[in-house]
């Protein structure tokens, strides 16, 4: 959540790894039978990106691969930085990826509200709970001695932290302040917390945060909490029963282990999911077409190829998962072979050019298995919206539409590039305005006359070529030539894949007929 929050957290991470005692024993300690419950808490203050869809994928993964449910929960606590609409965008690019929440804000459940600003009278009640235990205080700090905090800290260049002034507070002076009206916020007493926890993914996992950081707030002055209490008590509460998520949180998962205690709760396991980096292992691209769910269906890439590829950074699978042959897993697949304990401790580099093969495989397997449908009716949209205009003849039934998949399943890795300009010839009648010497007419009425009498199985790009040198050669025309005339009846365009492939992606009646359009218009010409 909270994203500059996120970058605090994400450099004192990096800055106290050093100082974080891990190995790699890991330990799942459910057995097939445990309720497995988990969740997936994004902030709405942007669109889905990779990072986000993985850790949801792999909770998706863990719920099914135990039998257990998945609960989306809305992490808006900061309202300041709300994106209008993200709400909804994120369940609708769930949804799409085909991971949908077993719980959720629009889907609702036995746990609801599942949206945080939507259940601040419990997050209330909670932190009354820790003042009354004394596992809390009221802080009446301002922000301009908290501001004035920080930039000494600064300045001695060390980690900003609160001092825990307002926890030595006598009940009077708390008294005197409430009296006054002094505006507070509450804060939790973080306690010495030496013993490691087990993270699912890194194994014992040490990091005494009291020594490290000042007492953390836990509800704001506003009346709204912070990550630390709304993520503790909604875990508790939505009986959540692994935490999967960003290692960049791991750093916060100490400070929430001393909340569960104060309130007396057994905490959930946790694990944490390694950063994703660029190819070249720096920070995830900024460009969002690059890391946006959203930026990846348009340019046309599909849900399982996405979900295939997420999987690559982040293991949880046996090593030769996709290394005996590449192909696409179903969910079901990915859940039947899922485990936590495989998941990688080490950060993932992404490999964009595995995104495009997963992709091509994706529409080898949904054509393969008569799933095409709904590809036929994504490719005329394509094509309307890309070659509609007036006066322009398209070919869009459904045969050639399938005809031009099939074909195309081994060449192309996204629909969209069925209508880059060097393949427009597939889907738009070349105009008949295309200007031939009359000179060549003979050789035209051969090559149609000859098509006409061919067999459909015998028009494969194979075939054609020799067939093609030879009518050349026969014709006293140099073979360059013929194939220009040829390219400019059939397609209108001066590239393009080679003359035969091309009869061969039209067709034998398509080719036929385009040849035909041109002697008709040559034989008007020459009246
Ligand atoms: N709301 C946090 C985020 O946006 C989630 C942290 C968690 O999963 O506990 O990533």
């Amino acid at each position: 959540m909270i994203s500059p929050r996120c970058h605090e957290f994400l450099n004192l991470f990096q800055r106290l790894v050093p100082k974080i005692f891990i190995n790699h024993v890991k330990n799942v300690s459910t057995s097939p039978s445990d309720k497995v419950r988990v969740r997936f808490a994004p902030s709405p203050t942007g669109h889905l990106h990779l990072g986000g869809l993985r850790t949801a994928l792999y909770n998706y993964l863990f719920a099914r691969s135990r039998g257990g449910a998945l609960v989306l929960r809305l992490e808006d606590t900061d309202q300041s930085r709300l994106v209008p609409g993200a709400a909804e965008a994120l369940e609708r690019d769930l949804a799409w990826a085909g991971i949908p929440p077993d719980e959720s804000p629009a889907r609702g459940g036995p746990h609801g509200p599942y949206t945080q600003s939507q259940r601040l009278p419990i997050y209330r009640e909670h932190a009354e709970r820790l003042l009354q235990s004394g596992a809390a205080y009221r802080c009446f700090c301002s922000e301009r001695r908290l501001d004035l905090l920080r930039r000494e800290a600064l300045r001695a260049r060390q980690v900003p932290r609160y001092d825990n002034r307002c926890r030595h507070l006598s009940q009077q002076q708390v008294g005197e302040k409430l009296a006054r009206g002094e505006h507070f916020c509450i804060r939790f007493k973080l306690v010495p917390s030496p013993e490691p926890f087990q993270d699912l993914v890194y194994g014992p996992v040490a990091y005494d945060v009291g020594r490290h950081e000042g007492d953390p707030v836990v509800l704001k002055g506003d009346g709204y909490p912070t990550y630390h209490l709304a993520s503790v008590v909604d875990d508790r509460l939505m009986q959540v029963s692994h935490v999967l998520r960003g290692v960049e949180w791991q750093v916060s998962t100490p400070k929430h282990l001393l909340i569960y205690r104060a309130l007396g709760w057994e905490p959930p396991q946790f694990g944490h999911l390694p950063l994703i980096l660029n190819p070249d292992a720096t920070k995830l691209s900024k460009r969002q077409g690059d890391v946006s769910v959203g930026g990846l269906r348009e340019r046309g890439i599909f849900p399982l190829a996405l979900l295939n590829y997420v999987t690559l950074a982040g293991g949880g699978f046996t090593r030769d998962l996709y290394r005996t042959k590449p192909c696409i897993y179903s969910l079901p697949e990915l859940a039947s072979v899922f485990d936590v304990g495989r998941l990688n401790a080490h950060s993932c580099r992404l490999q964009p050019d595995q995104l495009r093969e997963f992709n091509r495989l994706e529409l080898q397997r949904r054509l393969s298995s008569g799933d095409d449908a709904e590809l036929v009716q994504q490719v005329r949209q394509l094509v309307a919206t890309k070659f509609a205009r007036s006066g322009v003849q398209l070919r869009l039934e459904d045969e050639h539409v399938l005809a031009v998949l099939r074909w195309s399943q081994a060449r192309v890795h996204t629909l969209r590039d069925l209508v880059e300009p060097h393949l427009a010839f597939l889907w738009v009648v070349p105009s008949t305005a295309v200007d031939l010497p009359p000179a060549h007419r003979a050789v035209l009425e051969r090559v149609s006359a000859e098509v006409a009498g061919m067999a459909d199985a015998q028009f494969q790009k194979e075939w054609l070529k020799p067939w093609l040198q030879r009518v050349a050669e026969d014709s006293g025309v140099q073979f360059r030539e013929l194939m220009k005339l040829l390219r400019a009846v059939l397609s209108g365009l001066q590239e393009g894949p080679g003359v035969a492939e091309m009869m061969h992606i039209l067709g034998r009646s398509e080719t036929a007929s385009r040849l035909d359009r041109a002697l008709s218009v040559l034989k008007t010409h020459s009246q």
